[in-house]
């Protein structure tokens, strides 16, 4: 079997289904080919006419799928330390949204940013990402709010990934914020977003989801039924940012709809959870959001796991809630905040991120058939990847094989 690229000498956590909790093998291998993983297993258990043109020896580290981020906001302009001097001294999140504050002061910066200046503001953030090891990242619109600027951040975000060595995967979130000039009007917003907005960006293959903020200070559950009927209407697979501040039963509705996830979930009750049991739609936990805001209302650990609800974990990075860019901390806030085991938050950045992207057949475990995208680490069990705060172990990050 010949083969671009070994490496050896190392510790793999493949987290592959059909191995038992972490996926370990000790002494391990991994071959890739034109970016493809063709072996990862034992070194004893090799193909014995392995070739390789590259062999790298790992020197006993250990070996990780690359990180998946798979709720972000990377691209917006502008940030927003004002507003969280002024929740210091004492605004909530509501009354700040209520001033013409939040979303709206990031969209006005936002649509006045040209789409070079918004790939240029986003790439510092996406390499703090990148230096811990994150191989591909979500990254969603809903800063622009207008057919121009949402294409326009779109855009932004697939420039992104010809700049560096990630993969993106971009979601159309219109339905995030009421702009100013249809204040009042959220139903004529949301036929812009459902006539006008999706089939474009479903034309122009600009995003491959469509996410919609249901919340009472977002949009409806009848608004986000519409988007969601759209959504579908033009092939796009869905998701929802549902039950952070309140239930109003909208990961129930993005069952309905077999969206790929339901982010947030703090407030979510049984009847939502044993609704994404049945469709598979993946839980994305935001602990930083959960952090930042000072959330006390935990997400319900207990019942997810107990309906064997898939639960991945993101930073949700974003100038508001999360300003967030560290997968590292994130599973540490996950832990701490949620208590949520090492297995639980190593494969909510890997195996379980790639489901809520749908992209588990390229991504998210050591196995052959999936993209060559690791990360090497200088630790000692992949326990110390949760453990540490504001530390960063990453030896090396491999996409696509190189
Ligand atoms: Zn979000």
């Amino acid at each position: 079997m010949r083969c671009d690229r070994v490496w050896f000498n190392a510790k793999a956590a493949t987290f592959a289904p059909h191995r038992q909790g972490l996926g370990v093998i000790e002494d391990a291998l991994i071959a890739s080919r034109e970016g493809t993983i063709v072996f990862a297993g034992a070194k004893r258990r090799a193909p014995r006419d392995l070739r390789a043109a590259d062999a790298i020896d790992c020197e006993g580290r250990w070996i990780t799928p690359g990180l998946i981020d798979c709720h972000t906001h990377l691209v917006h302009a502008g940030n927003r330390a004002n507003e969280f001097q002024m929740r210091l001294a004492g605004a909530s999140y509501e009354g700040i949204a209520k001033k013409g504050g939040g979303i709206v002061s990031t969209m006005n910066a936002t649509r006045a940013a040209t789409e070079a200046e918004l790939v240029s503001t986003a790439l510092p953030r996406l390499d703090a990402l990148l230096k811990e090891g994150v191989t591909t990242i979500e990254i969603k619109s809903g800063y622009g709010l207008s057919l121009e600027h949402e294409r326009k951040q779109l855009r932004a975000a697939r420039r992104l990934s010809r700049r560096r060595k990630v993969t993106v995967s971009t979601t159309f979130l219109g339905a995030h914020a009421l702009p100013p000039e249809f204040a009042s009007r959220a139903d004529d917003y949301i036929r812009e977003v459902c006539e006008v907005m999706i089939p474009e960006i479903a034309k122009e293959k600009l995003a491959s989801a469509v996410d919609v903020f249901c919340e009472g200070i977002g949009f409806s559950p009848e608004h986000t039924r519409r988007v969601f009927e759209a959504a579908a209407a033009n092939g796009l697979r869905t998701k929802i940012h549902a039950e952070q501040l309140s239930n109003l039963h909208g990961a129930a509705l993005a069952a309905r709809f077999n969206a790929l996830s339901a982010d947030h979930l703090e407030h979510v009750d049984e009847y939502g959870i044993s609704a994404m049991a049945k469709a598979g739609t993946v839980a994305v936990l935001l602990p930083g959001a959960f952090y930042f805001t000072r959330e006390t209302h935990q997400p319900p650990i207990q019942l997810l796991r107990q309906h064997g609800v898939p639960m991945a974990l993101a930073t949700d990075c974003n100038p508001g809630t999360s300003p967030l860019t560290s997968l590292l901390l994130t599973m540490n806030m996950a832990a701490t905040l949620f208590r949520m085991t090492i297995e639980e938050c190593l494969v909510g950045v890997t195996r379980v991120a790639a489901q809520a992207l749908g992209m588990q057949k390229r991504i998210g475990t050591l196995e052959a058939g999936k993209s060559c995208d690791l990360a090497i680490w200088d630790i000692d069990t992949p326990a110390d990847l949760v453990y540490w705060m504001g530390s960063n172990p990453l030896h090396a990050r491999v996409w696509r094989g190189q």
